[in-house]
């Protein structure tokens, strides 16, 4: 008896087993399959051939129905990718599946938007391809025009003359299988990349000389190794990748760019079109359905050199990967906050070392995991210490706001000496980038009679104000809960709400009145939402018809803006209130990725840095730009109270009705955990309450398993899992969590 392994897409399911009916030949893992579950059909993914899994009769196999690719959609080695991630991250089969497929080839979870899609089958293919058939003239028609297509809902079939009842006839033969596809949200719009031709003549530095030479030696060397690059804000990381990527691509390899937004790091993706040109395929979520479902197809023929893409694009489905460039490594996108929740760099080190590829790791301020691991040897380590042409890092001054509080009285937004240092660079026609890492108009509202605030009614949180067409409305950053503020109170009817608290909406405005004939722009996830508006924001700043762009952390990322001399931060201590014990390592990235983007052309940058804490160690080592005392501090830190990366964590949050249904469940998983003869080179912390113990309106409890072997913890969680699995939905498991909320 012939069976497969398949993934389907069900959330948390592992791969499950069916049997190939005689009529149908063997699919070939990577090839996607129709298969019952329960009352459904599905489209699920050959994840394996188990050979001998079954013995017997397999009479209560069910069979696999149709089989939707004659060929491998998916490369093997990206298969075994998927199962990997979906061991590691302990997601289902499904999940990491999906993340594989080309975007529109999987069903999703129902909270996706979806539209049914009739696509051809293998035997549908096979009746086309013969000249005799039962079909009508119509029904004919109707499965060519779909076979020219990688499939087509219902509208536009009808656009194409192939009608309903037509469609459903055809599926009712089988020749034609529906599909469900999830239509891509689109958080940034579509960039627009501006193709930059490269300059061939540039001499590189001696820094990027030896950078070049180290990396082009491990190259030739044709094994898996990772280099850290870690250079300086300005350095010319970009121009060592262009190098290295010609060599492999050269040798007749290909090469994988990740960055972490491509709408945010514009300059990469454009330099390698620039470079690369037609061979270069550009893979994010920007790009509507249909154009990645193209970009994907064309890689999958081997058509391309280069892919350039965020996280999911290191599923791509490459087969002579030669190179990996992550560049940002250390940023958080790479991690994807659903499952699977996969690390972006860590997945593109364990495919690099199945394709025998060379990775490179560049950043300005790497993770404490990457200079961990070049610290101890495991991955190389080349830096970049100065800037190109000589040019200084921005000299930074420091203001501490308690003073001027003391001196100016408690609602100072911008300091005397930012305000000063801005109305110079308006004077002197030169840009200013000013930073605040939290959007809205204020942090909450608060009635000055009876101290009533707004909360959001499903989180534990404030509500954010924001300034509204209708006047102001507080709204959830969580589940978007949203209510017009009053003008009086709700509890106590007094006419004294209060706004508390600033975001960037609150900047621009007190810019834009300190400054009445300066042009300002703003760029935050409220401001950008519309489609395009990121783009021509960032655009108009870059011809010089923006004066000032203030913003949140989206302005820190790589854009080169060589015309900026100023960065203004507003408040350097946002994050460091927070109850995670990486918000030291995030604050000193955030404030070093700023201070970098002053004085990149030719004139020299300053920043001033607003703070509460100047003598915090990150902001005052982010103020030296001292990355390697951060590290070592740090890393002090990290040792002493057992945190990543000296040991590894897995977060699971489990989710109830009420806080004591989390908690009691929690625990119940806590003692079984704890049972596992394995526990013993682990420590379970909790459970306890969330920091954000309500979101959306489920009441959280969390635990963390915390030690040196992951293996282990995986292990005790999983068998614990299996055994209460009436609860198993419930709970959100996180491995190697970068965000603890
Ligand atoms: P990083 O990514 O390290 O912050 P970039 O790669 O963006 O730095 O380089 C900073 C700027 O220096 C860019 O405008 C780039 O074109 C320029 N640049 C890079 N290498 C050289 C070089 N060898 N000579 C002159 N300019 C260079
Ligand atoms: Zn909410």
């Amino acid at each position: 008896m012939r069976v497969v392994a398949v993934a389907v897409p069900v959330p948390q399911l592992e791969a499950l087993t069916y049997r190939v009916p005689d009529h149908l030949p063997m699919p070939a893992v990577g090839a996607r399959v129709r298969v019952p579950l329960g009352p459904r059909a599905l489209t699920g993914c050959v994840v394996g051939h188990p050979a001998g899994a079954v013995s017997t009769s397999g009479a209560d196999l069910k069979d696999v129905t149709a089989i939707v690719d004659a060929e491998a959609l998916l490369p093997a080695s990206v298969v075994g990718l998927c199962q990997w991630v979906a061991d590691y991250y302990m997601a289902g089969a499904g999940d990491a599946i999906a993340a594989g497929l080309p975007p529109g080839s999987a069903g999703r979870a129902s909270a996706f938007k979806t539209r049914r899609v009739a696509v051809v089958t293998v035997h549908g293919l096979s009746v086309l391809g013969s000249p005799t058939s039962d079909l009508t003239r119509k029904q004919r028609a109707g499965l060519e025009e779909l076979a020219a297509t990688s499939g087509l809902d219902a509208r536009e079939a009808a656009a194409r003359g192939v009608s309903r009842a037509v469609l459903s006839r055809l599926a009712a033969l089988h020749l034609v299988a529906w599909r469900e596809d999830h239509v891509e949200r689109d958080p940034f719009g579509r960039s627009v990349l501006v193709e930059t031709a490269p300059d061939r003549s540039r001499t590189l530095t001696v820094e990027q000389g030896r950078a070049v030479e180290t990396l082009a030696s491990r190259v030739a060397a044709g094994q898996f190794s990772v280099t850290l690059l870690h250079g300086v804000t300005g350095s010319g990381k970009t121009e060592v990748y262009l190098r290295i990527a010609e060599l492999v691509r050269q040798a007749g390899r290909q090469v994988l760019v990740m960055v972490p937004e491509i709408a945010l790091t514009p300059s990469v993706a454009a330099l390698f079109r620039g470079a690369f040109g037609d061979r270069v395929a550009i893979q994010h979520s920007a790009l509507s359905a249909g154009e990645r479902h193209d970009q994907w197809h064309r890689i999958q023929r081997g058509d391309v050199d280069v892919v350039v893409g965020t996280r999911s694009a290191v599923f791509s489905p490459l087969t002579r990967l030669g190179l990996v460039i992550v560049d940002e490594e250390h940023d958080a996108s790479y991690k994807q906050d659903e499952a699977p929740r996969y690390h972006g760099r860590d997945v593109a080190i364990v495919r690099a070392r199945g394709d025998n590829a060379v990775v490179i790791l560049g950043s300005a301020t790497p993770s404490m995991e990457s200079y961990h691991n070049a610290v101890t040897g495991k991955y190389g380590l080349v830096t970049l210490s100065r800037r190109v042409l000589d040019r200084p890092l921005a000299s930074v001054r420091i203001v501490n706001m308690r003073e001027e509080y003391a001196e100016e009285g408690p609602d100072v937004v911008v300091s005397r000496a930012l305000a000063d240092a801005l109305d110079l660079r308006l004077v002197r026609q030169e840009q200013a980038v000013v930073l605040l890492n939290r959007r809205g108009y204020a942090t909450s509202v608060l009635c000055r009679q009876c101290g009533d605030t707004f909360d959001c009614p499903n989180c534990s949180i404030s509500l954010t104000v924001h300034r509204a067409r209708q006047g102001w409305r507080a709204r959830c950053h969580y589940c978007n809960h949203s209510v017009l503020v009053p003008k009086a109170c709700r509890k106590c009817a007094a006419p004294y709400l209060e706004h508390v608290g600033f975001g960037t909406e609150r900047v621009e405005e007190y810019l834009r009145t300190r400054f009445p004939t300066a042009r300002i722009g703003r760029v935050d996830r409220d401001a950008v939402r519309r489609k395009g508006a990121l783009t021509s924001l960032l655009s108009r700043f870059a011809a010089g018809e923006l004066d000032i762009l203030v913003g949140t952390q989206m302005i820190a990322k790589g854009h080169d803006f060589p015309r900026v001399t100023l960065v203004g931060v507003i408040s350097a201590d946002v994050g460091l209130g927070m109850a995670d014990f990486r918000a030291a390592e995030r604050t000193f990235q955030l404030l070093t990725q700023v201070a970098g983007r002053a004085g990149r052309g030719e004139e020299l940058g300053e920043a001033i840095v607003q703070t509460l804490y100047p003598e915090h160690y990150s902001v005052e080592l982010a103020c030296r730009q001292d990355y390697v005392a951060f590290y070592e501090r740090e890393e002090v830190f990290r040792r002493g109270l057992r945190y990543p990366p000296m040991v590894a964590l897995i977060n699971a949050v489990v989710r109830g009705r009420s806080l004591e249904d989390a908690m009691h469940v929690a625990d119940l998983l806590a003692e079984r955990v704890l049972k596992s003869p394995a526990a013993r080179t682990f420590t379970v912390l909790g459970p306890a309450p969330a920091p954000l113990t309500k979101l959306r309106g489920e009441h959280r409890a969390q635990l963390f398993l915390k030690g040196p072997h992951r293996g282990d913890m995986r292990a005790a969680l999983r068998a614990a899992l299996a055994e209460m699995p009436e609860v198993r939905r419930r709970v959100v498991v996180d491995v190697d969590p970068l965000s603890v909320l």
